[in-house]
């Protein structure tokens, strides 16, 4: 065991309690001592709920450890119950409370409890966040789902959609925007769980037609089960992205016994903007942009496929902190022809930032701080998350909609890059300067001031160096890289500024330091 500084992913009992958080009726205790409780902010703080998650904590302390426990732990399941009046009760250990070996399956089975309850065990010194929380779904479905006859007559356009939680990154509005598409193209959605679901809707769940796995990570097992023991095939594709948004339709559609769209799907549920907005000059100019991408495996990988086939940057880096989901995240990186870089240390990625120099970083709350101390731009794809990834507007990630919140928030961090660089190496520039007026006012007598670089040498000389001017290949190639409608004028002040240092052949580094010239 290491002591870390910041984690990816929470202990086991954090998953479960972001299901049993999502759920309706559900309620959860949890052994731990006193100061596990910090768990709760995970929710109130971050997530900004209403209420508190409904968890009752033992929270024993260090002078009931030459007590009973095991008492401590039966009063609070019997408490829990009178206060709370759940429909099924979830009890299990933190990572301290593990190490007494109290057993609380064991413990509550002794009590007479008026609800069902379903024990946890959940390795805490081998398992994480994510995991917990994809064991806990499938031990509620299990145990409300496990027990019943399925009906012959199910309508084939029934589904469910598997796999929101709690605390997962823009799942809440994952849902508006995927049920506004399913009914859409006919589809009749009988359950949502964990997110907003109840035990009894569990076990409505065998009364579908197939279901849908929108989070691979927290259903993708639960799913396997349904499967096995009812028959009941998933959709497994991601409709994050405008491609994955129709192949998932498509693929609901076949699942479902319809026909196939030969129109189109885009303007259900929001209009498609994407795909006409990477035509857009704007974008064409962003076209090869180095991007690294880090996060939960189905967010990391559909990101990669977004920048990749949809917005036409170039992948320099790929990797997820999801040990389960690695082998899917190494065939992604193949593909993209980079090393994948499958690590929970944030130190580790870090470095793997730095050593693939991106202009853009897409990953969690981490590497957004990475991003930040390195001045590259950044846009969070994933969770680990925080406060700001839960914003008051709607702001899907799935979805036609979904693809335009991601265009927004990956694209703007970019241009923003380009205006500061367009502002600093114009600035003296007789448009650009700090005190020129508003471009779209008279100047009002503004003297143009962009050749203020060459006073010092006689106009016939600069001129004649100037016109003798050339450049290597790979400051050529860098000068592309600003937009046309000012690289001519930035060729002509970088020129004037060799010129006037008598510098010929011009490099990257006389670009560069010509545009530190123009910013001071
Ligand atoms: S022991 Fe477990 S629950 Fe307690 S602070 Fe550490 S990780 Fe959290």
């Amino acid at each position: 065991m290491k002591l870390t500084m910041w984690t990816y992913e929470g202990p086991p009992h954090v998953g479960a309690m972001r299901v049993a958080a999502s759920m309706k009726g559900v309620h959860y205790v949890l052994h731990a001592p006193q100061g596990d409780t910090y768990a709760d902010l995970l929710f109130t703080m971050i997530e900004r709920r209403q209420s508190r998650p409904p968890v009752t904590y033992t929270t024993f302390q260090a002078r009931d450890l030459s007590g009973s426990t095991a008492d401590i732990f039966k009063s609070a399941c019997q408490e829990a119950v009178l206060r709370f009046k759940p429909e099924a009760l979830l009890v299990g250990s933190s990572c301290t409370a593990e190490l007494l070996q109290d057993d609380p399956g064991g413990l509550s089975r002794t009590l007479d409890i008026s609800v069902p309850v379903v024990p946890l065990e959940l390795p805490s010194y081998q398992k994480k966040e994510t995991w917990g929380a994809a064991e806990t779904f499938y031990r509620l479905v299990r145990s409300f789902a496990g027990h019943g006859q399925r009906a012959t007559d199910i309508a084939p356009n029934s589904c469910n959609i598997l796999g929101p939680t709690s605390l997962g990154f823009r799942n809440r509005d994952d849902i508006t925007e995927i049920v506004a598409l399913l009914k859409g193209i006919g589809i009749d959605i009988r359950v949502v769980a964990p997110l907003g679901a109840s035990p009894i809707d569990l076990s409505r769940l065998p009364d579908a037609a197939f279901n849908i796995v929108l989070y691979p990570e927290i259903a993708d097992v639960t799913a396997r089960w349904l499967q096995k023991t009812y028959g009941m095939p998933f959709v497994s594709t991601v409709p994050i992205g405008v491609g994955a948004t129709r192949q998932f339709l498509a693929d609901v559609r076949q699942m479902a016994g319809l026909e196939a769209s030969d129109h189109g799907d885009a303007s259900l549920g929001g209009t498609d903007r994407l795909t006409w907005y990477t035509k857009s000059v704007d974008s064409n100019y962003l076209t090869n942009k180095r991007v690294f991408i880090f996060g939960d495996a189905t967010h990391a990988i559909a990101a990669a496929r977004i920048a990749s086939r949809e917005l036409g940057f170039k992948v320099c880096g790929l990797g997820t902190y999801m040990r389960e989901f690695a082998r899917d995240v190494r065939a992604a990186a193949l593909e993209y022809g980079v090393e994948p870089l499958i690590s929970d240390d944030h130190l580790e990625v870090e470095q793997a930032i730095i050593d693939a120099r991106p202009e853009l970083v897409l990953g969690t709350q981490m590497e957004r701080h990475i991003a930040k101390r390195l001045r590259v731009p950044c846009a969070v794809i994933s969770s680990p998350v925080h406060v700001q990834d839960f914003p008051a507007r709607y702001s899907p990630q799935m979805g036609f909609e979904g693809a335009n919140v991601i265009f927004d928030s990956w694209v703007h961090p970019l241009m923003m890059g380009l205006e500061e660089h367009l502002l600093s190496m114009f600035r003296d520039d007789f448009e650009f300067h700090d005190n020129a007026s508003a471009s779209h006012l008279h100047a009002d007598g503004a003297a143009p001031a962009a050749l203020s670089v060459v006073a010092s040498t006689s106009a016939s000389t600069v001129a004649d160096l100037v016109e003798d001017a050339s450049w290597t290949s790979d400051a050529e190639k860098e000068l592309k890289k600003i937009p046309f409608f000012v690289r001519g004028k930035a060729r002509r002040n970088t020129e004037a500024f060799a010129a006037d240092r008598g510098i010929n052949p011009i490099t990257v580094e006389t670009l560069y330091d010509a545009k530190a010239h123009f910013a001071r």
